[in-house]
C-alpha cells in the first residue's frame, strides 16, 4: 500500500480556450469530465480530496470580459469573472457605492487566499456557507452566462438548487456579475460568526440590506440573507415582509430575527450544532437588523 504523506492533485490536462465559444463547445463536448476554473481555490482542494476528478481543467481567466470591473453612473456595475475579491473590496466605487459587497468579499478567508478567489467563484461553486453570495442576492446581482446558444443575462435569484448545485447547463460559463446602481440611501451590513477569524467558512453569515421606500407602511425595505443554515442561502421573505408592514421598534426587529430563525434548517457538523445555529440566527439577524436601522436613522 503507497501512503501519500502530503496529499496530490490528481492528473488532469490544462487548457486554455482561445475563445468564450470554444470554452463552451470543449465544456459541452466533454460534460462531466471538463470543469472551468478562475481562483482555483474551491476546485483544487476538492480535486486533492479526491472529492471530483475532472480530466480537462478549462482556465477562462484570459478571455475576453473576464478581467473587467467597470462602474457607470446610470447602469451600475459590472464585475468580471476573473477579478479577484481583493480587487473588488479595493475598487473606490465599490467602497462608495456597493460597501456590502466590499465588506462581504473582506470576510473571505485571509488577504492571500482573496488575491486569488473570485465572487464568480464563490457563486459557481454554491456552497450554502459562501460569504459573498448574500451582498450578491441583495444587490440583486445578474449573471453574464456564455453557453452554446450565445451569451445571455439570469437574476442570481433562483440560480442556486442545492449545494453545489445550480442552474448552469452543459457548456454555460459565468463570464461576470453586474448589480444595478443601488437604491438611494442604500445601506447593509454582513456579520459572520466562524470558528476564528481568518481562513474558516462561517457557521452562521446574516446579511441585512435596506433602504428607504415610501411605498412601504414602515417607510424602510429590508432584505435580509442567511448563510450556512439551509442548503441554499436563505431570503428570509417573512422577514422581510414582516418588516415592511409595520413601524421599525426593538420590538419588530426582535420579532423579524425570530421569523429568521424559524425560518432557517441547519445542520450539524464540525462547526456548530444546529441549535447554537438556530439560536445564533435569531442573535446576529437581530444585531444586523439594528445597525442597520441605526445607519438609516442616526
Ligand atoms: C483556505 C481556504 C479558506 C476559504 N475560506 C472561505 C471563506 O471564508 N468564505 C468563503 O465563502 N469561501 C472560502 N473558501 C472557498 C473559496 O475560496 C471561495 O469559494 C472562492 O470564492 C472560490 O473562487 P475561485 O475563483 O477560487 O473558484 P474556483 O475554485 O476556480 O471555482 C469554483 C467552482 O466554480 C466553477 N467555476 C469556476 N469558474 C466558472 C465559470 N466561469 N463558470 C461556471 N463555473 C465556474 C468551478 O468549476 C468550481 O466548481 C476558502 C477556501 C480555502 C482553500
Amino acid at each position: 500500500m503507497v501512503t501519500h504523506t502530503h496529499p496530490t492533485l490528481p492528473e488532469f490536462e490544462y487548457i486554455q480556450p482561445e475563445s468564450l465559444a470554444a470554452a463552451s463547445a470543449f465544456l459541452a463536448g466533454h460534460a462531466g469530465e471538463a470543469r472551468p476554473f478562475l481562483g482555483g481555490t474551491d476546485i483544487f482542494v476538492r480535486m486533492r480530496d479526491g472529492i471530483i476528478t475532472p480530466k480537462f481543467l478549462l482556465d477562462v481567466k484570459r478571455l475576453p470580459g473576464m478581467n473587467d470591473l467597470h462602474f457607470d453612473p446610470q447602469t451600475g456595475l459590472m464585475i468580471g469573472a476573473a477579478v479577484n475579491m481583493n480587487r473588488v473590496a479595493a475598487n473606490p466605487e465599490v467602497r462608495a457605492h456597493y460597501a456590502l459587497l466590499a465588506e462581504a468579499c473582506q470576510a473571505v478567508a485571509g488577504y492571500q487566499l482573496r488575491n486569488r478567489a473570485t465572487i464568480v467563484g464563490n457563486i459557481c461553486n454554491a456552497s450554502p456557507a459562501g460569504d459573498t453570495l448574500g451582498a450578491c442576492l441583495a444587490l440583486d446581482g445578474r449573471l453574464h452566462i456564455h453557453g452554446l446558444d450565445g451569451s445571455r443575462e439570469e437574476a442570481l435569484a433562483g440560480f442556486f438548487l442545492g449545494p453545489g448545485k445550480t442552474k448552469l447547463k452543459a457548456g454555460d460559463l459565468v463570464t461576470g456579475i453586474s448589480f444595478p446602481l443601488p437604491p438611494p440611501g442604500c445601506t447593509g451590513t454582513y456579520l459572520k460568526l466562524g470558528r476564528n477569524k481568518i481562513s474558516d467558512l462561517s457557521i452562521v453569515g446574516v446579511t441585512v440590506l435596506a433602504y428607504p421606500d415610501p411605498h412601504l407602511k414602515s417607510g424602510l425595505h429590508f432584505h435580509i440573507v442567511l448563510a450556512s443554515v439551509a442548503p441554499i442561502p436563505l431570503v428570509v421573505v417573512a422577514a422581510e415582509n414582516y418588516l415592511g408592514e409595520q413601524p421599525i421598534t426593538p420590538e419588530s426587529i426582535h420579532q423579524a430575527a425570530r421569523l429568521a430563525g424559524e425560518a432557517c434548517t441547519p445542520i450539524d457538523d464540525v462547526r456548530s450544532s444546529a441549535r447554537y445555529r438556530k439560536l445564533m440566527v435569531k442573535n446576529l439577524t437581530r444585531t444586523a437588523l439594528t445597525n442597520v436601522w441605526h445607519q438609516l436613522h442616526p
